[in-house]
């Protein structure tokens, strides 16, 4: 019997959620469909709750749906509750489970995909939303020497440090802060690119050998990897490996059984 799953967003068409898990469920032969679905704003739950109605097993979350995500589970995975924001749903007869694959996704790009240990690293997280809040503890568990944390809003960037400060070594800020720091890896979190910006930073913060990382995917020349080139960033990368991780991270919740990545990302690039 097919099993039912779904992307929930506002907006949504540009997903590229169904593309991967039909790779995945090609690849690993489960029989399942995924669709994309588009939620008027002020009814995420009742949405989820049709699609549970029609037999749903599962849905990925994102923008603006993630902190209400968390408030429709029942349950919540360490790593969701300590981010406070879901993007997977698991949906079972004991109610709804609520996890969140973004970190795990974003580690296992950087770590594995792209051979770049983060232990005892300098690193730089730009954004205070709620990208930034789920990859913060995935981070850390991975032992940085410190994990720096910069915010237009510098209160939010403060909250963030306060919420996570006994996982590691963290400091927070504004972009003015930065002045004179150097990082051996600079990830950006803000949604900037999406408008064409670069949030300000100071010249000369990317160290020797140091990664430039844009959670924003496209063509792979986002304004802050262009902005991070200039700066002699030595390895520049978009968030299309992280997208297709933590979607790999999801799909092992829902199948048990994890898909191989490499060629889903190397086929989302060429798309
Ligand atoms: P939010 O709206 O929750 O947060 C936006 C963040 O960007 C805030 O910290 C905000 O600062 C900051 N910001 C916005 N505009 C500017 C600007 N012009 N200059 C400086 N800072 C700015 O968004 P999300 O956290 O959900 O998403 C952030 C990005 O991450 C998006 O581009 C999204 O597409 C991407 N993403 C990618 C994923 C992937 O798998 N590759 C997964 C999840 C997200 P302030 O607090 O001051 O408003």
């Amino acid at each position: 019997m097919t099993d039912f799953y779904a992307v929930i967003g506002n907006p949504i068409a540009h997903s590229k959620s169904p593309w991967i898990h039909a790779e995945f469920s090609r690849q690993t032969g489960q029989d399942m469909q995924y669709e994309a679905i588009l939620a008027p704003v002020d009814a995420f739950a009742a949405t989820v709750a049709v699609f549970r109605e029609r037999g749903g097993k599962g849905m990925n979350v994102t923008v603006p749906f993630k902190l209400e995500a968390c408030k429709i589970s029942r349950r919540l995975t360490r790593r969701a509750d300590v981010a406070q924001a879901v993007n997977t749903l698991v949906f079972s007869a004991d109610g709804i489970l609520g996890d969140n694959t973004d970190g795990a996704g974003l580690v296992r790009d950087i770590m594995i995909n792209l051979e770049f240990p983060l232990a005892g690293k300098r690193i730089l997280l730009m954004g205070a939303g709620g990208a930034a809040r789920g990859v913060v503890l995935p981070l850390l568990e991975h032992s940085p020497s410190v994990l720096t944390i910069a915010n237009r809003t510098k209160q939010k960037a403060h909250l963030l440090q306060q919420q996570f400060s006994r996982y590691g070594n963290i400091v927070s800020g504004d972009y003015a802060d930065l002045g004179g720091e150097k990082f051996d890896l600079v990830i950006n979190a803000t949604s900037a690119s999406l408008k064409g910006r670069v949030p300000p930073l100071p010249a000369g913060i990317f160290a020797d050998e140091s990664m430039a990382y844009d959670m924003m995917y496209g063509d792979g020349r986002t304004p802050f990897l262009q902005f991070a080139k200039q700066q002699g960033a030595s390895r520049l990368t978009d968030g299309i490996g992280m997208l297709v991780e933590q979607a790999a991270e999801s799909f092992f919740l829902w199948r048990g059984i994890r898909p191989e990545t490499d060629r889903v990302i190397r086929g989302l690039r060429n798309l």
